[in-house]
């Protein structure tokens, strides 16, 4: 099982992380098809969590939770799409817990998620998020408090978590290693994408790690020097 969950704890992903009682601690769990990266987040003072993007394979994730030995508070969304949430309203409901985002622009991806999910062919319900988010809002896991940052252009509503006492961001499909998100869905914008990377990103500091929605972890400096789409070098 600890191959198939494939695990990767936080603390071992960032040398920032490496104090003696992070606060902070990550589990990144790919699920779907599409091995979209679900991270579970807790708060190592009271054990609570939330699942960021809990898009499918529940069983694994409640299995990864259990492994942890957190309590599920809630769950969190950084966009309207299949992988990332297409059973979030599933979990809410059996867990009892709260969904919170993404930005209301993404409404109209999530009422479509059972049709996108036929044609994906992996299970999509349509829910209604307790609290849509804005930028500039923040979200509580136990006694963590985490910045909502609007990130638009891969999605219209797309957000991005970030815990900036530990340098660490959720970024879904906005960036990742070495390449960015797609921008040829319905209401997508590359120069949106663009902007949301270079001027709400890059400020926070070449020394965050994020964790992208697919694909391996990285750090904003490593991109600002490495990705074909938005380095330095490439963006002049
Ligand atoms: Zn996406
Ligand atoms: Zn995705």
């Amino acid at each position: 099982m600890r191959r198939a969950l494939h695990h990767q704890t936080f603390a071992a992903m960032s040398g920032g992380m490496n104090t003696p009682n992070p606060p902070l601690k990550a589990a990144i769990v790919p699920v779907t098809p599409l091995q979209q990266n679900c991270t579970l987040l807790w708060c190592t003072e009271t054990n609570k969590a939330a699942f960021v993007d809990p898009g499918g394979d529940l069983s694994r994730l409640k299995a990864a939770a259990a492994q942890a030995g957190v309590e599920i508070e809630k769950i969190l969304i950084t966009h309207g799409h299949i992988d990332h949430c297409g059973e979030a309203g599933t979990l809410a409901k059996e867990l009892g817990v709260p969904i919170e985002g993404p930005h209301e622009a993404d409404r109209f991806w999530i009422s479509r998620l059972d049709e996108d999910g036929k044609r994906w062919g992996i299970p999509g319900e349509p829910f209604e998020p307790d609290r849509w988010l804005q930028d500039g809002e923040k979200v509580t896991i136990g006694e963590l408090e985490l910045d909502v940052i609007h990130c638009p252009g891969h999605t219209p509503g797309h957000v991005v978590f970030y815990h900036a006492p530990s340098r660490f961001a959720i970024v879904g499909d906005v960036l990742f290693q070495g390449s960015i998100g797609r921008t040829d869905f319905p209401m997508g914008n590359h120069q949106d994408l663009i902007d949301s990377i270079t001027r709400k990103l890059w400020p926070l500091g070449s020394d965050v790690t994020f964790v992208p929605g697919h694909g391996p972890t990285s750090t904003f400096g490593r991109e600002r020097q490495t990705n074909s789409y938005v380095s330095d070098y490439v963006l002049g």
